[in-house]
């Protein structure tokens, strides 16, 4: 056979198996098995006298044309199909939405608004303050003044000298007396800063802090508002005791202790065998405290505490990094 006539079965052969190919599959591998066979058939094109190459030249280029033709044919019907289909398809649009995966509040969130609702039910109402706060706010106010030793207490970030990013949410107790005349009951939680960061600290937590200011207001009242808000916290009775401590804002000042929620007081790891597990600090508000709010001292009496929110979603669900909080990992996240 010349090679004029073995172009031309080539090019029969190749456009009606593609034509009649089962699937897109098939197709491609008749589309592959041509085209090689042109190319081998083109080989011998080197041995033809140079005067037939040019009209043999064409002749190859108009099976290959024709080869490449019969191969988009059959995609374009394929395409057009697959269009025909899609358009014949009946969407029922009443069917109901597949449900999208939802969050839920982080812990500390649950915690806050829990602790909240506890105080609230009280009489307690939420008050705000800014987490850029002035010094004054901060440590003055609440009878800490520059070089007082208290100040070593509490690490702070200085934003300048005179503002600070708040240490405690005690500014806030100081905005509410300068704006609020008693009676006062407010609970304040929010984020403070301190330059600590351990397994327990972190340089941002979210602290709740309470203050009572009435007439005839006791240190048996801070010791009953404790103990009702331990004991509906972790849903069992629990008590609180009071350690005589300083803070220069409250005289007399104490450390909180709470009633261990695991062992109930017999000892157990959590309270190193104690029994109780400290939660915070608290005391009756100094009198110069007071003066620097403009709230009369011989008339009213207050009491104030706070406490970390962190350390109370520590105890109650046993985490035992204060890290896991922040890191927005989901499989912590997802267990609460
Ligand atoms: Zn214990």
């Amino acid at each position: 056979m010349d090679l004029s006539a073995q172009l031309d079965a080539i090019e029969t052969e190749a456009t009606a198996a593609i034509a009649a190919a089962a699937s897109e599959q098939d197709a491609r591998a008749l589309h592959a098995k041509y085209k090689s066979e042109l190319a081998t058939a083109m080989k011998a094109m080197g041995k033809l006298p140079p005067g037939e190459r040019p009209a043999m030249g064409q002749r190859a280029n108009k099976a290959k044309d024709a080869l490449e033709k019969a191969f988009e044919g059959y995609l374009g019907g394929l395409r057009e199909a697959a269009e025909a289909a899609d358009l014949a398809r009946v969407v029922d649009v009443t069917l109901p939405a597949r449900p999208a995966p939802r969050g839920h509040l982080h812990l500390l969130t649950q915690v806050r608004l829990e602790a909240v609702q506890i105080f609230s039910e009280l009489g307690f109402v939420v008050a705000d303050g800014p987490q850029i706060e002035t010094d004054w706010h901060t440590f003055e106010a609440l009878a800490i003044p520059r070089d007082h030793p208290a100040r070593d207490m509490q690490d702070t970030f200085y934003l300048s000298d005179e503002i600070v990013l708040r240490t405690h949410t005690s500014p806030v107790q100081v905005r509410t007396m300068l704006t609020q005349a008693p009676p006062i009951r407010i609970v304040a939680p929010g984020h403070v800063y301190r330059r600590d960061d351990d397994p327990t600290h972190s340089p941002m937590f979210t602290q709740i802090e309470g203050l009572a200011v009435d007439e005839g207001i006791s240190f048996a009242d801070l010791k009953g508002v404790l103990i009702h808000f331990v004991s509906r916290f972790f849903q069992k009775d629990l008590t609180v005791r009071l350690r005589p401590s300083y803070f220069p804002f409250v005289e007399p000042g104490a450390e909180v202790d709470m009633q261990c929620s695991f062992c109930g007081g017999s000892g157990c790891r959590l309270c190193k065998g104690t029994g109780w597990v400290e939660i915070g600090g608290a005391g009756v508000v100094d009198p110069d405290v007071f003066a620097h709010c403009k709230i009369d001292s011989e008339k009213y009496t207050g009491f104030a505490f706070g406490m970390g929110l962190e350390r109370m979603a520590m105890l109650r669900h046993g985490v035992n990094d204060i890290k896991f909080y922040y890191e927005g990992d989901v499989r912590f996240l997802e267990q609460f």
